[in-house]
């Protein structure tokens, strides 16, 4: 019996099953420019390439369209520089594209271009591509960040975004920003802030109660010394005009500060109780609440 060697040594040679192409090429113009594109190979990458040309080529459908300059397809809709951007992935960019001796990191312009149209032409990996490109790209800006987020159901960006958005005073977001960021987020962290504001201002002028400890002698003494030690702590961080400090920042702080006046015993009832209560925590659930809230509208888009 010969050794398995011999037998692939002396077997007739095989067409590989994955990489063996036809050689039929089509002439695609986008915009004012003309490509001429290995049809194979376009059918392996894209589900829609695949069913066009797959297409039985009879009745509207001429048996040479595409075969050359003069009866080429034409996409209607793109631009070419999007058109060069999914190329330029599927096939691999020119070395003179990109710095000599520098590993570039593809533009947020190229992604996105990237991005749009692997969605358009159902290219699953190019699209995985720009999105875990972007994900963490430094470049690419908050407003933006949402605006994809809406337009390609990117769920997952959501709740990191938008609690980017929320730490952000509304003064601070740009003209620019503000048209750019879909009106149903825009207008979730608008009410979100004033849910928020509305809370702080009336945590910062309401003190919660003080607790009178078991072992406390004079209860009196620290109700009133831990009403005005609010007052002049929490309820100015609160309100603070140039720093915002989170509601679990101030409890952190709360639990960590002693109170001059107020009893051991009547501190530690009394911060347990803010903290049991939940109020300096309620911020953080008016965003949760309306990330869910908007997690659902995106995927139902
Ligand atoms: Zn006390």
């Amino acid at each position: 019996m010969p050794a398995e060697d011999t037998v692939h040594r002396w077997a007739s040679p095989q067409r590989s099953y994955g990489h063996y192409y036809e050689d039929i090429f089509v002439v695609i113009q986008v915009e004012q420019l003309l490509y001429r594109l290995p049809v194979a190979l376009l059918k392996k990458r894209s589900r829609v390439f695949s069913d066009l040309f797959s297409l039985p080529r009879s009745g509207s459908i001429c048996s040479t369209e595409g075969l050359s300059d003069g009866e080429l397809i034409i996409l209607h809709g793109y631009s070419s520089r999007e058109f060069n951007c999914l190329l330029d992935y599927l096939f691999g960019r020119s070395p003179n594209d990109t710095q000599a001796g520098s590993k570039s990191q593809c533009s947020v312009p190229f992604l996105i271009s990237l991005l749009k149209m692997s969605s358009v032409f159902k290219i699953s990996d190019g699209k995985s591509y720009a999105i875990a490109e972007m994900e963490t790209h430094p470049e690419l800006d908050l407003a933006t960040k949402l605006q994809l987020c809406f337009q390609y159901n990117l769920v997952q960006w959501l709740t990191p975004a938008f609690q980017q958005l929320i730490s952000l005073p509304i003064e601070e977001l740009r003209e620019e920003d503000v048209l750019k960021i879909p009106s149903k987020i825009l207008h979730s962290f608008i009410q979100v802030k004033h849910q928020m504001t509305t809370h702080r201002l009336t945590l910062a002028s309401i003190p919660p109660p003080a607790m009178a400890g078991f072992a406390c002698h004079t209860p009196l003494t620290c109700a009133d010394t831990w009403e005005r030690a609010w007052k002049e702590g929490p309820a100015e961080m609160l309100r603070h005009p140039d720093t915002f400090y989170s509601g679990r920042e101030i409890l952190d702080q709360l639990e960590s500060v002693e109170i001059s006046d107020v009893c051991d015993s009547c501190r530690d009832f009394s911060v347990i109780n803010v903290k049991e209560s939940g109020s300096l925590l309620l911020e953080e659930h008016f965003i949760e609440n309306k990330i869910t809230e908007l997690a659902s509208w995106l995927a139902v888009l």
